[in-house]
C-alpha cells in the first residue's frame, strides 16, 4: 500500500474513533507529512497508528495522541503556543497550520536539530526550535495563549503557569515516569481549573 492510502486511512480511523474532531484539525493532519518527522528506516510505518522511536531514547507520539491532545488545545488563528518537548517536531507542525506561531523547547541538542531540520524539510515557517530545558518555560516570549507539555512531568512546572495568559489553556501528561495523566486546565484568577481525561504514557521530563 502506498504513503497516500495509509495515510487517508489512519485519518479515517482517527475521525472514526473520536480522536479527531473538527474540520481543522482534520485539515492540519492531512496537511502534514508524518513521514518527514520519523527516521529514514521508519517512513513505512509513519500512518500507524504507533508511537516510534526518533532516537536518543525518544519517541514521536503515536497520532491518536496528537490528535487527542490538539483537540483539547483549541487551537485559534490568533494563538501564540509554547510547547515542551518538541521531538520529531511532528506535534509542532500540526499546531502551526492552526495558530499564528509556535515556540517549541527541546533538551536534547541531537533532536532541537532533529525537529529543525524536520520543519525546514516540510516548509514549515512558523515554528521556532529552541534548545533548552523547558520545565523553565520560554520568558523571551510569553505570556502564550496556549502550553502543550508532551514528556511526563510530576506536576505541571509553575514557570508554566506563570507564562500563561489567563483564560489560556495548558495540557501535560501528570503522574510517574512509567504512567501519567492527561490534564487539561484553564487559567483562571484563581489558578488552574483542571479536567483529568485518563492514563496516558509518555517519555519524562528530565532536566
Ligand atoms: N512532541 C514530540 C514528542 C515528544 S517526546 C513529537 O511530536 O515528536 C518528548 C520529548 O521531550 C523528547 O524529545 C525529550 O527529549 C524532550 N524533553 C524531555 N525533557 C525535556 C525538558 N526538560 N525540556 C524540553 N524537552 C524535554
Amino acid at each position: 500500500m502506498e504513503l497516500k492510502e495509509k495515510k487517508n486511512n489512519l485519518i479515517k480511523h482517527l475521525i472514526e474513533s473520536g480522536y479527531l474532531k473538527t474540520e481543522k484539525v482534520i485539515k492540519a493532519f492531512k496537511d502534514v507529512p508524518r513521514e518527514n518527522f520519523v527516521r529514514a528506516g521508519n517512513k513505512n510505518y509513519a500512518y500507524s497508528d504507533t508511537p516510534l522511536s526518533i532516537g536518543f531514547g525518544q519517541t514521536i507520539s503515536a497520532p491518536h495522541m496528537v490528535a487527542i491532545m490538539t483537540e483539547h488545545l483549541k487551537p485559534e488563528k490568533t494563538d501564540i503556543v509554547l510547547e515542551v518537548g518538541a521531538g520529531s517536531g511532528y506535534q509542532a507542525a500540526i499546531l502551526s497550520g492552526l495558530v499564528m506561531k509556535v515556540y517549541t523547547i527541546e533538551l536534547d541538542p541531537n533532536l532541537a536539530e532533529f525537529a529543525k531540520s524536520n520543519l525546514k524539510h516540510s516548509g514549515i515557517k512558523n515554528v521556532e526550535v529552541i534548545q533548552g530545558d523547558g520545565s523553565r518555560g520560554y520568558p523571551e516570549k510569553a505570556p502564550y495563549d496556549k502550553i502543550i507539555i508532551t514528556c511526563a512531568c510530576h506536576e505541571i512546572p509553575n514557570a508554566l503557569i506563570d507564562q500563561l495568559k489567563t483564560g489560556g489553556i495548558i495540557e501535560a501528561p501528570v503522574g510517574s515516569s512509567w504512567r501519567q495523566e492527561l490534564i487539561v486546565a484553564i487559567k483562571t484568577k484563581k489558578g488552574l481549573e483542571e479536567k483529568n481525561y485518563g492514563g496516558c504514557i509518555f517519555v519524562p521530563l528530565r532536566h
